[in-house]
């Protein structure tokens, strides 16, 4: 056996701010019907696959990748309408744009913000890069607390802004007018995050241009492509120019480029899915909000947030688990998610299985 380095931590010299983190943590799930993670449920058709395997073949691998994916570029504009006034930054998944953004934006004492609870990756890039995150807590509606927003705006002037819109975990839509006075307010960047925008009703990319400090985030992931890992920022030059400073060269490798392509041209097979998935949500949405002792929030994205009144969180989640069904246990994760619980939506299959398990685990 080979010895085991005792380097003390304290020598180690990894910044205190890091040492301290837990790791992103992923819960394993062989076996078990996944819906923790707001993945599409349905595969492609046979027919489509093979097409894709086509147009693989003789990809040049020994080669870089073309380091500004031009042509990847235009499918996104032709098939989103981006206009050439504005610019395109590719990420490796938004979470790595996420990433960008923040450390252009960050100086030491530089403060991220975002509405509470909201997706992890604002505070934990906030950690990596060293600026200083600030939570500010949602109504108990889960809307925004225009506010409280105002004040804090206020109070740490920050660099950047982060909404999600639809806001993961709780699934709602914040105000429009709500949206539109934090970025007439703020002096910083504010990036609205579209993950969801292809389940919501409603989208802020018509905004854009329309202030200076706007930029947009969208991401594959949700529509379908969850393992192909491409997210796309959208926004005004003066921004974009910048952030494309410090994204690595050839961080959207030959495969992910050919692929992304390869499935904009078919944007209508995820359309229709994403139909597909909205109706299952309705549906089991309406199921959940006739169960007794579970309270549902409405949902404009693939995934449901709900509560458990009776059984604690933790024990419907362990429950569920036994019964073969994975969902995410978001209790002590915020205080304003206390016993509650986030389910993605699946095919229907899998969303009866969930029910079936759910009514086991409830009775
Ligand atoms: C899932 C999610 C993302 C991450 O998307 P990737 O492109 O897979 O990195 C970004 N923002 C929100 C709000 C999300 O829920």
């Amino acid at each position: 056996m080979k010895p085991v380095s005792t380097f003390d931590s304290k020598k180690m010299r990894v910044r205190e701010e890091i040492q301290a983190l837990d790791a992103y943590r992923v819960v394993e799930s062989e076996g078990l019907i996944k819906l923790d993670a707001m993945e599409n449920p349905y595969s492609w058709p046979k027919s489509m696959q093979d097409e894709w395997l086509e147009h693989l073949r003789g990809l040049p691998l020994n080669r870089y990748p073309d380091p500004n994916g031009q042509r990847l570029k235009q499918t996104l504009r032709d098939k989103f309408d981006i206009g050439h006034e504005m610019e395109i930054l590719l990420g490796n998944g938004s979470d790595e744009l996420i990433q960008i953004v923040q450390m252009c934006m960050s100086t030491s004492g530089s403060v991220m913000l975002s509405p509470s609870p909201s997706f992890v990756m604002y505070e934990m890039a906030a950690k990596f890069v060293g600026a200083k995150f600030i939570g500010v807590p949602l109504e108990s509606d889960f809307s925004v607390d225009l506010s409280a927003m105002r004040a804090a705006i206020k109070r740490y002037d920050p660099a950047a802004i982060f909404l999600a819109y639809p806001n993961n975990p709780t699934g709602n839509l914040f105000d429009r007018a709500a949206v539109d006075e934090i970025v007439r307010t703020s002096r910083g960047l504010v990036v609205v995050d579209e993950a969801y925008h292809i389940f919501a009703n409603s989208s802020y990319y018509d905004q854009l241009g329309l202030h200076d400090n706007l930029v947009v985030m969208r991401t594959l992931s949700k529509l379908g492509l969850a393992g192909l890992r491409l997210g796309f920022l959208v926004g005004p030059k003066t921004w974009l120019s910048e952030f494309e400073k410090v994204r690595m060269p050839y961080n959207i490798g030959v495969l992910t480029q050919a692929t992304a392509e390869f499935a904009l041209q078919r944007l209508d097979v995820f359309e229709q899915q994403a139909a597909q998935i909205v109706a299952e949500r309705e549906r089991l949405f309406t199921v959940l909000a006739n169960t007794t002792d579970i309270t549902p929030y409405p949902s404009q994205t693939n995934f449901i947030l709900f509560r458990s009144d009776r059984l604690p969180a933790t024990e419907l989640f362990d429950r569920l688990i036994e019964q073969g069904v994975l969902i995410k246990n978001c209790h002590q994760s915020d205080p304003a998610l206390e016993q509650c619980l986030r389910v993605s939506i699946g095919t229907e299959g899998d969303n009866n299985a969930f029910l079936a398990a759910l009514e086991k685990c409830l009775a």
